[in-house]
């Protein structure tokens, strides 16, 4: 713990990393001021052989818990302040729809012990309230409000005013919009004097997202056309729903399939229509795709030239894996990674080396493989626009971000933008008056 210099007189505002500091995953932080104590996020890291919880916080202290968004990195943590306690939980109703989904799965499929059940997942859904963009709910010493991150959707930024602190809070952002969603909300990084912010793509620009559309497109065509199979191995939430706008967009008219909780999820967000940038297209992309109902229209979706939108993202599980075995072998297919593969994922070797390797299966993939950026982060410069935004004395803490890029990110917003920034670590706790 360390003090930050004095600027004004009263009470002291905390700020405790509790994950997600000076790296990606398990996020939670842990603000305090005058007596009340709120917990922003907290997730589970799945991306090792066990799964990583964030530092734990006494429940029993919470007077409220609020989600940014439904990702496992943010939310999957949170049902084990369930376990003797019964905090309230903010979230909106499209979040929380998702999250039950998610943590159901994770659940399912975890190999290792996770300290909560299902029971507590549904104490967390009967504790939890809906809050909308930009409606403000008042708890008494604070309030909340949340806006459009423009990262998934349902993804929000999250503003706690306790009248002479505003701070903000970004989760996972992007000030891009996509085919599926509208861009960050800007407004709030205008009034806050802290704002908490990830980092994850400090260092590097996403290419152009028309450019980017349209090259996927070219390529996409040449293997259909010339009789291939085109595999793309997707998140759930978000990337699937996004690849079916951009399908739509551009009047893809062979077979789209939809596979594994992508088609759960595209249903859920058929009912928040108001999350959504352009209704007629996500609503078209819906209409485009067939959804796989077994293992019979499995195997039928792989004779003839198609498109095959299937989890998991990073062919870690799923029916994508299926989809790999099947299509790998043959040149004329292709395989289209749409996000990025993490070290020691299978996807991730298929990119470096070329060689897939399943329970079932391992071998060379002749299918041509390509990789797209369709990043729902900020990249570089978004990171350096919301920072420009905000107020002149505003503070700014990394979080969620790789540490040695955070560092020089931190280096050149204190050169260049003259803030003052913060890189916390996990377990830190910052103060601020
Ligand atoms: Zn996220
Ligand atoms: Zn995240």
């Amino acid at each position: 713990m360390y003090l930050v210099r004095l600027r004004r007189k009263g009470d002291v505002l905390k700020i405790k990393i509790l994950g997600a500091g000076q790296q990606v995953g398990k996020a939670g932080v842990l603000v305090s001021y005058k007596g009340s104590n709120i917990l922003l996020d907290y997730g589970v890291d799945v991306s090792g052989e066990e799964p990583d919880f964030p530092i734990s916080v006494k429940p029993k202290i919470l007077d409220a818990i609020v989600l940014s968004h439904a990702h496992l990195d943010h939310s999957g943590a949170l049902p084990l302040l369930y376990v003797s306690a019964e905090p309230r939980l903010y979230v909106n109703s499209l979040t929380m729809d998702i999250v039950e989904v998610l943590i159901n799965d994770f659940l399912k499929i975890s190999k290792y012990y996770v300290p909560y059940e299902v029971i507590e997942l549904y104490a967390m859904k009967r504790n939890a309230i809906n809050i909308n963009y930009r409606e403000k709910i008042d708890l008494g010493k604070f309030s909340l409000k949340t806006y459009n991150a423009g990262h998934i959707q349902g993804s929000s930024l999250i503003e706690i005013d306790f009248g002479d602190h505003k701070v903000l809070y970004t989760g996972d952002f992007n000030l891009e919009k996509s085919c599926l969603l509208r861009g960050a909300d800007i407004k709030p990084f205008k009034n806050a004097d802290i704002v908490i912010m990830e980092n994850t793509y400090s260092l590097y620009n996403h290419p152009n997202r028309e450019e980017n559309e349209k090259l996927f497109i070219d390529s996409l065509l040449e293997v259909l056309d010339d009789g291939g199979v085109v595999l793309i191995p997707s998140f759930a939430v978000g990337r699937s729903q996004e690849i079916m706008c951009v399908l739509a967009k551009y009047d893809v008219s062979y077979p789209i399939y939809l596979d594994g909780m992508a088609r759960i999820i595209s249903e859920f967000t058929l009912q928040h229509k108001e999350m959504i940038r352009n209704q007629r297209l996500f609503y078209k992309a819906c209409s485009m795709v067939r959804k796989i109902k077994g293992w019979r229209s499995r195997k039928r979706a792989i004779k003839k030239p198609g498109i095959i939108i299937s989890p998991a993202g990073m062919l870690k599980g799923g029916a994508s894996v299926f989809y790999m075995e099947k299509v790998m072998d043959d040149p004329k297919n292709a395989v289209f990674f749409v996000s990025y593969q993490v070290e020691s994922t299978p996807g991730r070797s298929v990119l470096q080396s070329g060689i897939f390797t399943s329970e079932k299966k391992s071998g060379i993939v002749k299918a041509r493989v390509e990789w797209f950026d369709f990043s729902s982060h900020c990249g570089r410069n978004d990171l350096i626009d919301a920072i420009k935004a905000t107020r002149k004395d505003a503070k700014i803490i990394l979080i969620h971000g790789e540490k040695e890029y955070s560092e020089i990110f931190k280096k050149y917003v204190e050169e260049n933008l003259e803030k003052e920034v913060y890189l916390p670590s996990n377990g830190e706790e910052l103060t601020f008056q």
